[in-house]
């Protein structure tokens, strides 16, 4: 069967359906929370746009109060399952394309969510939609699962694994291709203190696991001019100073990235703090620009490179400092030859041992997600992904982003980006500006997705 030819004899009504949910600014907003709103009105909007599209196509749906929803199809005890997520991060700053457009360009899709989430989802969506009106029926029940809440801590799946029919198997379509059979354990770190500073302000970042593209630094007196064009002038940086009733802020341009990739981007309250440490001899500022200068966290003792999922990474996600008060959050992902405890343990008295004023405590951690890659879940889906693209080369994966595929058990991250494929410079990546999908990737996702249901479920 060639689910590619039956994907583009669809595509008007696959790019117009996924217009209309990139239209949606499905951000969490817990001020327009209701009863069946646990996240707000927009993603209250964005999951009826899903559960009506499919009611519309003959499924039978489930709205689990909002938390998620589940498209099924089929019958059969076992239940294989496809999920996806409907929340966005922060537009942030630097767009050139509307974020809630959902405008095509050069065979892309751009918007906020097109990559993340809503494009890949969609893909999962179509391919139940084509093997049902192909006439298709599993021998399982196969069920796409749409969460309301994955950027934000996964609180969906909590409520999903407490409320709803837990799935036996399946693929989360928010990731790479080939396969993901391995991801990064995840902390969060909050370090908190009194400090002794020159700072009177310092506020930037929105979670933990975005890198800061931008920050501002304010302090009491004159400008420093010179020292902080030297500053941005050797580190490649771009900045602005500005002056007011006796204070004098710094802002740096650094550069957002996801915070699992936090050497993709530029760290703009860490070079806050670096300048404010070096051109203000302030120690609090100086010592924890060093103890936080690297993003594999050789100095906070304890740099790993697994052999599966490559380096621990950390990034700093937020920085707070007001009224001699700091509270930074830091986002920790590690592979699977370490764990929580000794990282946590470690990085404590690094803090200690160097005598800083914050103190080091555990806001969330969550284990590494391993899954053979002999399995035939994985061997399944890798061949498809071959038989597909045509890709023989691309090794399996490992990451160090936390996609739904740890809600369940047997659950792998399987596309819907192809690395095969060359992404043009306008384009932005996952949680950058101008995010965008190519619309050449979601018809071959589609089809991917639909044989891999075919396979598992026939
Ligand atoms: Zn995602």
């Amino acid at each position: 069967m060639d689910f590619y030819q039956e994907t583009l004899k669809r595509k008007e009504e696959m790019v117009k359906d996924l217009q209309g949910l990139i239209q949606i600014p499905s951000l969490r907003d817990l001020d327009t929370k209701t009863e069946n709103a646990p996240f707000g009105k927009e993603l209250r909007n964005a999951l009826d746009y899903v559960l009506n599209m499919a009611k519309k196509d003959g499924f039978k749906t489930r709205d689990l109060e909002g938390y998620a929803g589940v498209v099924e199809f089929g019958e059969g005890d076992e239940i294989m399952g496809v999920l996806g997520h409907l929340d966005i991060v922060p537009i942030g700053t630097g767009w050139t394309f509307n974020p809630f457009g959902g405008e095509i360009k050069d065979g892309y899709i751009m918007g906020r969510g097109t990559q993340d989430d809503k494009g890949p989802t969609m893909a999962g969506y179509y391919a139940m939609k084509i093997l049902k009106e192909m006439g298709f029926k599993p021998k399982k029940r196969v069920f796409l699962i749409v969460g309301c809440d994955e950027e934000t801590g996964m609180s969906c799946m909590k409520y999903y694994n407490e409320h709803g029919e837990i799935p036996d198997f399946g693929f989360v379509p928010d990731a790479d291709f080939p396969v993901v059979y391995g991801e990064k354990g995840i902390m969060n770190l909050s370090l908190d203190g009194d400090v002794q500073t020159k700072i009177v302000r310092l506020k930037a970042g929105e979670r933990p696991n975005m890198c800061i593209g931008e920050a501002s630094v304010t302090l009491l007196g004159y400008a420093q001019k010179d020292l902080f064009n030297f500053y941005l002038n050797t580190n490649h940086l771009k900045g602005e100073i500005s002056e007011l009733n006796g204070e004098v802020t710094y802002k740096i341009y650094g550069k957002f990235s996801h915070g699992a990739k936090p050497d993709d981007g530029i760290n703009a309250a860490w070079h806050c703090l670096n300048f404010v440490g070096s051109a203000y001899q302030d120690e609090f500022a100086s010592k924890t620009a060093t103890l936080l200068r690297d993003w594999r966290a050789e100095p906070l003792g304890v740099k790993v490179f697994g052999s599966h999922m490559g380096y621990l990474t950390m990034n700093i996600g937020v920085v707070e400092i007001e009224h001699n008060h700091a509270h930074i959050i830091l986002d920790i992902r590690y592979p699977n030859e370490t764990n929580d405890e000794f990282i946590f343990n470690t990085i404590s008295k690094t803090f200690e041992s160097h005598k800083s004023e914050l103190k080091v405590s555990l806001i969330q951690a969550k284990e590494p997600l391993f899954v053979n890659p002999k399995s035939t879940l994985v061997s399944t889906l890798d061949k498809i992904y071959r038989d597909y693209s045509k890709d023989l080369t691309t090794p399996l994966l490992t990451m160090g982003g936390g996609t739904y595929a740890r809600s369940f058990k047997n659950f792998v991250a399987f596309g819907a980006e192809f690395p095969t494929r060359h992404r043009p410079e306008w384009v932005g990546q996952v949680h950058q500006a101008d995010e965008g999908y190519e619309l050449e990737q979601f018809y071959l996702a589609t089809a991917i997705y639909a044989q891999a249901i075919y396979d598992l479920t026939k």
